[in-house]
């Protein structure tokens, strides 16, 4: 019911607790702290907006959900689960994987729920790769070893992302990856961490369409719907192809096409993809889940790292390092 959804969106804005947040000042906040400035961008409930915290200057990004269009399109529960993997990201934060983006504290007023969160001030990875075509090797490795790094730390806190692609991963003032947009997410409990899962959410999402993007999507999410954190591997796979051949490995006139290409398998790497690249790709890009690189590590994922494609990368010390400029 409206009444039932309303109140789910109630509880889902509450302040964070102090400890997650970085200002001394706890108390309550409202839209009255924060001096809007002009919109980000705009998603299909939401707009961000630019904005500055009137109490330490410091600029934030606010995304702003009018709450009868979330109701609408029944996006509650989306916004319910962005709003918990956002808190226990920031609550486990990690100083060697700080690449997601922060919620600091959330707010409402009776028709809008307010996020504030770290303001990605390079916007997304995708119009890189658009605008130089591909990545050279430089930049792919730089760039797939911060998303690698994150998934790690995503992954021990068993947060399995489900829609990663270029769209959603965000770049801060000084380069760095910042993953957002985790409404799509799953959060296993501890005795499902690692293996396929979620029996209880299959039949509610058999009845939707699939979660994810289509370029990007798992084939065992199009086919018994179940993801396990090996979907976001096959991610990477399909990212890190694009950053070196400028396109994504299944593309296609429509989604059913799209679809079709990815249970077959039907990819090719063309001519002058780096043969190391190649080789990761390959290895990312295997419809039995359980095959992909990495799906059988039990800690981090040392056998990603230690494929030669990222010889001599320290992945501790990433943040840490300047970016290769992408060009
Ligand atoms: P949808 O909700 O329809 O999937 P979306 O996830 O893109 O779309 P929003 O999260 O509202 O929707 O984001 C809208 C736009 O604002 C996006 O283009 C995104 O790049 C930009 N944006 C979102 N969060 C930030 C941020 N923290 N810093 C900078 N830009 C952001």
């Amino acid at each position: 019911s409206k009444t039932d959804e309303l109140s789910l969106l109630a509880a889902s804005s509450g302040n964070l607790s102090s400890s997650t947040s970085p200002q001394p000042t706890a108390g309550k906040r409202s839209s009255k702290d924060f001096i809007f400035g002009r919109v980000i961008g705009e998603g299909s409930f939401s707009t961000v907006y630019l904005a500055k915290d009137i109490h330490t200057s410091k600029e934030l990004a606010i995304k702003v959900c009018d709450k009868r269009h979330v109701i609408r399109e029944k996006k509650a529960e989306y916004i319910k689960r962005e709003k918990e993997v956002l808190n226990m990201l920031s609550v486990n934060f990690k100083a060697t994987a700080p690449f997601f983006v922060k919620l600091y504290c959330t707010f409402q007023d009776p028709d809008r729920l307010y996020f504030t969160l770290t303001y990605a001030k390079n916007g997304e990875l995708l119009p890189y790769i658009t605008r130089v075509g591909c990545f050279d090797i430089d930049c792919t490795r730089f760039y797939s070893a911060e998303i690698l790094q994150a998934l790690e730390h995503m992954h021990s806190l068993g947060i399995i992302h489900r829609d990663l692609k270029p769209e959603n991963i965000l770049l801060n003032e000084e380069m760095h990856i910042l993953i957002t947009d985790f409404g799509s997410s799953k959060i296993l409990n501890a005795t499902h961490r690692g293996q396929d899962v979620e029996n209880e959410e299959r039949a509610v999402r058999r009845r939707n369409s699939f979660v994810g993007t289509a370029q990007y999507v798992s084939p065992e999410l199009l086919t018994d719907k179940s993801a396990s954190p090996a979907s976001d591997l096959w991610a990477l796979g399909c990212i890190i192809y694009q950053m070196v051949a400028g396109v994504t490995p299944f593309h296609a006139g429509s989604e059913y096409m799209i679809f079709q290409k990815i249970l077959k398998l039907d990819y090719i790497c063309p001519d002058g993809f780096s043969p190391s690249a190649k080789d990761l790709v390959d290895k990312l890009l295997v419809l039995e889940s359980s095959n992909r690189l990495g799906a059988c590590d039990k800690e981090g994922y040392p056998s990603i790292k230690s494929h030669p494609f990222y010889q001599g990368m320290d992945f501790e010390t990433l943040h840490q390092q300047t970016p290769p400029v992408i060009s």
